[in-house]
């Protein structure tokens, strides 16, 4: 997959080294620092103690292991097996049979908002190569009579997907891959990292002068600019944004890369930006993306239910939105008007 996402990530990156304590008073410990591009991706790691080296090569290595096996075009990989299979079952690797399960429990839970098979649909728009273009209503028709989570069968070590259907997990890898860090992290004694995996942040602990780090999250309606700022430890913060990628069609209106199952078109129901803060970075990210695609509505009432997660929301007409929890965490350094999702 090739994607003119580069100055985004690289805003990523710089917020890191804006937050994560660079400028202060060096802690007397070591630490470790790593960028890695996968994923498509531009990745950032910040670790510190002892351990902090060994963690970070370890998880440049997992990293690599991930992206070997969850690409969706590199031949070898488990996704484009399961793709190329014909309609017949295919044996993959632990972590793909986790992350399948977990697309298809998320397309339960959220009404079919996150559907992993809505691959077709999104190569049609050309965001899998950059060839952009609006497709024929017919054909997006025809596509998504193959879009189906339902369809997915995943037993044991086996997955089977209909002939004609095909999966990508570009809305879950990175979280799953940031759960993953952390625990590489903890494991080798890290008590304290920060990492940033394009718009995934996770962190570990909190930052080793004790405080808590913090978290820039950009204005959808200009991504050079911070919208406000985030103090954690121990969350993930996770965005799904239609800044993220986009072109703009023949028509002169915007079109993104996250897509309405129920229509094939980029999801337009009320919101620009849905950043998910929560311990999981897996169930941050596929909330991130589910709720984007949700809409206004359906993701309020959705976060007054689940309070194991916390919400930032942008809506279409430049109002922020944010749960409760997150609300004495929230530095709103935007003009926007800000609401509390009440959870009562
Ligand atoms: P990003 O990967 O840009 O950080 P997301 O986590 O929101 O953002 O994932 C968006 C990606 O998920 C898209 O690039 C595409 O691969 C895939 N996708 C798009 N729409 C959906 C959807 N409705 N359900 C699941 N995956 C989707
Ligand atoms: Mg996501």
């Amino acid at each position: 997959m090739n994607y003119p996402k580069y100055a985004v990530l690289l805003g990523a990156a710089a917020v890191l080294t804006a937050f994560s304590g660079c400028g202060e008073k060096a802690p007397a410990q070591t630490s470790a620092e790593r960028d890695v591009f996968a994923m498509d991706t531009f990745m950032t790691m910040k670790a510190y103690g002892s351990g902090a080296e060994t963690a970070l090569e370890e998880a440049q290595q997992r990293i690599k292991q991930l992206e070997d096996e969850l690409s969706v075009t590199s031949e070898d990989s488990d996704i484009f097996r399961i793709n190329n299979a014909g309609g017949e079952a295919v044996e993959v690797s632990a972590d793909a049979v986790t992350l399948i399960g977990s697309g298809v429990s998320y397309w339960n839970e959220t009404s079919g908002a996150l559907e992993i098979s809505v691959y077709p649909v999104l190569a049609e728009w050309g965001f899998t190569t950059g060839n952009y273009k609006i497709p024929e209503p017919e054909r997006l028709k025809a596509l998504l009579a193959n879009v189906d989570s339902g369809k997915i069968e995943v037993n044991g070590s086996s997955v089977r997907i209909p002939e004609g259907s095909k999966i990508d997990l570009g809305a879950l890898a990175k979280g799953y891959t940031g759960d993953e860090i952390m625990d590489i992290c903890r494991e080798n004694g890290v008590t304290s990292a920060i990492i940033s995996l394009g718009g995934n942040v996770q962190t570990l602990g909190k930052k080793p002068d004790g405080s808590e780090w913090r978290v820039a999250v950009k204005d959808p309606f200009a991504p050079d600019t911070n919208m406000c700022v985030l103090s954690v430890s121990d969350r993930a913060v996770v965005t799904s944004g239609n800044y993220e990628r986009y072109f703009t069609g023949d028509d002169g209106r915007d079109y993104w890369h996250i897509i309405d199952p129920k229509d094939g078109y980029p999801a337009d129901n009320g919101l620009v930006s849905v950043t998910v803060i929560g311990e999981s970075g897996l169930r941050c990210d596929a909330l991130s993306t589910a709720l984007f695609v949700a809409g206004t509505d359906a993701a309020e009432s959705y976060l007054r239910e689940h309070t194991d997660v916390d919400a930032v929301l942008v809506t279409d007409d430049d109002r922020l939105l944010y749960t409760v929890g997150i609300a004495d965490k929230l530095d709103n350094i935007s003009g926007k008007s800000a609401e509390v999702i009440a959870r009562d």
